[in-house]
């Protein structure tokens, strides 16, 4: 979608640093990492967020969740790791483009800000 910062980050019109990659989804790394580990993973076709999920996006639904076990097994090992997803204007979401959060490397704290 034009004007969408990760879709150009999908094209590659903006550099990123991708950790993970399958056929319809990529990882990288957060620009402004807020823990040790902090890496975004994505779909590569453009759906605004969580709550735009429909059921014929139920592959992909699946696809990302597991995507995101895989990213965060990989970087942050035994000790566990947090996947986020910030929806709307009161769940905090800056990127309309939905993206899980996998965040680790520190103890995280409950609840949220
Ligand atoms: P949100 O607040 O929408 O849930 O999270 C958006 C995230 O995208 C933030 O953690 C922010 O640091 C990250 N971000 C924004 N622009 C870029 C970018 O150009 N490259 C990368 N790698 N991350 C970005
Ligand atoms: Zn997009």
């Amino acid at each position: 979608m034009k004007d969408c910062i990760f879709c150009k980050l999908v094209a590659g019109d903006i550099p990123s640093t991708i950790v993970y990659e399958n056929e319809g989804i990529i990882a990288f790394k957060d620009i402004n990492p807020v823990a040790p580990v902090h890496i975004q993973v994505i779909p590569k076709n453009h759906i605004g967020s969580l709550a735009e999920l429909t059921d014929d996006n139920s592959e992909l639904a699946s696809k990302i969740l597991l995507a995101a076990s895989e990213v965060g097994k990989k970087f942050c090992g035994e000790n566990g790791f947090r996947v986020v997803t910030n929806i709307g204007n009161d769940g905090g979401q800056e990127i309309k483009h939905l993206h899980l959060h996998v965040l680790g490397g520190r103890k995280m704290t409950w609840p949220p800000g």
